[in-house]
């Protein structure tokens, strides 16, 4: 989501006559769009920030903004604390970026665009993508779950869902500019539809989308177990765009810890939504986020999460320790867990997934895949890079004129990360 914002924000600057700089020190304006999931990332973005001090002092007439969800979380605390940053706007305010170029104030005059901005999710802002093959389109901002480690309700605000029309219009353009996948973006696309006038929900735009011609791939990310329904899986036995891949974060296996973070399910419920994915759409990708360590896990709660691993074998996870977000429910819980632990169980959780992973892997050697192939190795400039239907990246010997095309892979060699193939 955050990458997709910064595709936004270096938009509304192409837009306004500006070029991207490769070298920081050349730049007329820096902006720094942040992300507050985890205590690692904003440790990273302050000494970020910290090192900026200095490129001011030699450029005094350099620009520095803060973007994104710190900016929000922490507003005009940031000024206080670097009187050298100039503007700060909150992920609900990319589109006021375009005013404060437009103004250009000047160095040292601090702006902030922080407020509710109730009609962000209607506007249409110019966005720079990344690549030419596949993209992202938002479907929905904020979230309304407020699950206990979480901050996205209070940086990202309330769930807004875009009206179709406009969703339609941007994935018809897309299309018409040679994009082959689009992956429809949201905190909890299942949910989609909610408060809009019209009567509508996120199987229905999923067939909206299926039938815009010239996309051949749609994907969806995130789904929250509680909100998956039948009706989603229908929709993708029905409708052959979509993809055979669904990333469904079950954070832990333990149902006292699920209860205390606020999930709204057990591991049961999860673990049957895993069964009917599995009966309806059999071969179907499925990956998890987990968190190790969320305050009150025991070694017992923890031994859930691993036994859920080894029991769902999942195609592949995120698994990060927990860390104390602001204005979470978590920050108050009792028995918060020493990071030792926390690492510990996280490695052990890696080590368990990374030999499931393998055997996944390894189980779809000699299977033709079709695979959408986005570029030419980073590793190897005589090799193509794509993914399979299942979100899996192969490489094989291939010819550059194929990027963008859909083409049969055979599959040699599972590797931890990738597999190998050649092409039928
Ligand atoms: S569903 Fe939970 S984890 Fe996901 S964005 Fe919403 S509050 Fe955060």
């Amino acid at each position: 989501m955050n990458v997709h914002d910064s595709e936004k924000i270096a938009g509304i600057f192409s837009e306004s006559g500006y070029d991207q700089s490769e070298e920081s020190k050349k730049a007329d304006v820096i902006v720094l769009n942040t992300c507050s999931i985890r205590q690692k990332a904003e440790q990273k973005f302050y000494s970020e920030l910290g090192r900026l001090k200095e490129a001011k002092k030699h450029n005094p007439d350099l620009k520095i903004a803060v973007a994104g969800c710190i900016a929000q979380q922490e507003g005009s605390k940031l000024f206080k604390k670097f009187p050298y940053v100039d503007f700060i706007f909150g992920p609900d305010n990319i589109d006021n970026l375009q005013k404060w170029i437009t103004n250009n104030p000047e160095t040292g005059k601090r702006t902030e665009a922080l407020k509710a901005n109730p009609s962000y999710h209607t506007k249409e802002l110019p966005i720079k993508r990344e690549g030419r093959v596949k993209t992202w389109v938002s479907i929905m901002y904020g979230c309304d779950n407020f699950c206990a480690y979480c901050v996205v309700p209070f940086t990202r605000g309330r769930e807004r869902s875009r009206p179709k029309r406009d969703i339609q219009k941007e994935v018809e353009r897309l299309a018409s500019e040679g994009f082959k996948e689009v992956t429809l973006l949201g905190q909890n696309v299942n949910s989609y539809g909610k408060g809009l006038n019209e009567k509508t929900d996120f199987p229905d735009l999923l067939s909206l989308v299926h039938g815009i011609e010239g996309v051949e791939r749609i994907r969806f990310v995130t789904s929250h177990p509680k909100d998956l329904s039948e009706g989603l899986i229908t929709a993708i036995q029905k409708l052959p765009k979509v993809c055979e891949h669904i990333h469904l974060p079950l954070q832990s296996g333990s149902d006292k810890v699920l209860t205390m973070m606020n999930r709204r399910y057990i591991y049961e419920e999860y673990k049957e939504k895993i069964d009917k994915l599995r009966e309806g759409l059999p071969g179907i990708a499925i990956t998890t986020d987990i968190i190790t360590g969320f305050p009150g896990e025991s070694d017992d709660d923890f031994q859930c999460t691993m036994d859920a691993l080894s029991d769902i074998e999942f195609d592949g996870i995120f698994a990060f320790k927990y860390s104390k977000r602001p204005n979470t429910m978590a920050l108050s819980l009792p028995g918060h867990i020493d990071e030792e632990i926390k690492s510990e169980r996280l490695s052990r959780v890696s080590n368990l997934q990374e030999a499931i992973t393998y055997k996944k892997n390894k189980a779809v050697e000699g299977e033709i895949h079709e695979v959408l192939i986005e570029s030419v190795s980073e590793t190897d400039s005589d090799k193509l890079t794509g993914r399979t239907r299942g979100n899996k990246v192969v490489n094989f010997y291939g010819d550059e004129r194929d990027i963008g095309r859909l083409i049969k892979v055979k599959i040699l060699e599972a590797k931890r990360h990738s597999l190998y193939g050649e092409r039928v």
